[in-house]
């Protein structure tokens, strides 16, 4: 996939912006808090339709502006189109609109239009943060490629949110233990295909990581992406595929013996939205035992192969955002995750020093300067 075209109105602090984009490899550069991370957040936000760094999307408006927009056009193996997020005020709330090619599209229509790996500082969270963040990174590989995922996702939550909220007025009322069964089989099937999903990509996603990693290690150190499944007694490393019909047994199952806990708490206290991945590096926790050094290149693996399995996926390379990593990378690291993109994926850079990027035939540079871009 390739961007061809950024268009920005009242996002951050780019008031009106049109930037044509024709390099595979495009360096932004300039002085702290100048607007590059934006521009990449902007990408970010028009693929996704939510930002990397905040949950607040208000944030992205730009200070005392009310409306914002986002465009980006792009060509994929099927031509070229036009995402547009618009976030503007409809009867004194906000909403947003997302539309494809002029046409207004759902959320969950608008994931995977066009594939974007992020790889920002924060992503070293993916190592040291908490479980959701792990759980997060897994979700948004998956639902890249499958929008089936995507609804998953969206169900469950829904699904969870009912099945609590029962829990609690069982709690303060009288349980009705026809209607929690309802629920526990309700949970139980959906929970089934997720972590089915899951399974089978992540047994993809540690092989990929696993050589990338070897590969940025010189084939000293092994990294290991498991999944950890939270059980009713403790959490397991869980690398079999069972059937979906096994699955749903064993939540059904871990369920049934749990709900008197989890009407007293009024919560469900298993299921994917507990679960976690473990990370090792020859054997050893990379979270509690890894140098910063080794958590950052475990971190930087997981996002190759990130990028590698959407291009498995989908036929085609994603396009690469990285913010602010080549000035954390020393030169060999720095030597090989250029080595790595080269002439395959589109890729978009920010840096304080433009001269950390060797200068190629296919880069192109822009100065970013108080929101604003000028090439060259
Ligand atoms: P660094 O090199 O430090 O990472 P940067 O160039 O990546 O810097 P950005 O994070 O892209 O910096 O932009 C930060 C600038 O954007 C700051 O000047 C900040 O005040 C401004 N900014 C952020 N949000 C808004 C907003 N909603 N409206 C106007 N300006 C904003
Ligand atoms: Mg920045």
């Amino acid at each position: 996939m390739k961007i061809q075209q950024i268009s920005l109105i009242n996002f951050r602090n780019y008031q009106n912006l049109n930037l044509q984009i024709d390099g595979l490899v495009n360096v932004f550069y300039g002085n702290n808090a100048q607007g590059k991370t934006n521009i990449l957040e902007s990408i970010f936000y028009s693929a996704f339709g939510m930002s990397h760094r905040t949950g607040n999307e208000d944030d992205l408006v730009k200070m005392s502006c009310r409306e914002m927009a986002a465009e980006v056009t792009f060509n994929n193996l099927y031509g070229d189109h036009t995402l547009r997020v618009k976030r503007q005020n409809v009867c004194e709330r906000m909403k947003k609109q997302i539309s494809l090619d002029d046409n207004v599209i759902k959320s969950k229509e608008h994931y995977g239009t066009l594939n974007v790996v992020m790889f920002s500082p924060e992503d070293l969270q993916i190592v040291k943060g908490e479980p959701a963040l792990r759980r997060r990174f897994l979700d948004m590989e998956i639902a890249q490629t499958n929008r089936y995922y995507y609804g998953l996702l969206v169900k469950y939550n829904r699904v969870l949110q009912q099945r609590n909220k029962f829990l609690k007025d069982a709690r303060e009322n009288v349980l009705d233990h026809a209607q929690l069964e309802v629920w526990n089989k309700e949970i139980a099937n959906v929970a089934a295909e997720i972590i089915t999903l899951r399974l089978k990509v992540l047994k993809k996603i540690n092989s990929i990581a696993g050589a990338i990693y070897k590969e940025i290690t010189n084939q000293k150190e092994e990294l290991v992406v498991n999944y950890e499944l939270k059980t009713n007694s403790s959490a397991i490393i869980c690398s079999q595929e069972d059937s979906l019909e096994c699955w749903r047994e064993w939540y059904l199952a871990r369920l049934r013996e749990r709900q008197t806990l989890d009407v007293l708490r009024g919560s469900t206290g298993i299921g994917p939205h507990r679960d976690d991945l473990s990370i090792t590096v020859n054997e050893n926790n990379l979270r509690a035992f890894g140098s910063q050094g080794q958590q950052r290149s475990g971190a930087l693996a997981l996002k190759l192969a990130e990028m590698e399995y959407v291009k498995k996926e989908a036929g085609e390379y994603p396009v690469l955002l990285l913010d602010d990593v080549m000035s954390e990378l020393d030169s060999e690291r720095r030597k090989q995750i250029l080595n790595f993109i080269d002439g395959r994926v589109q890729t978009f850079i920010t840096v304080n020093d433009k001269n950390l990027i060797p200068e190629l035939a296919c880069n192109r540079y822009f100065c970013v300067s108080e929101g604003s871009i000028c090439e060259g």
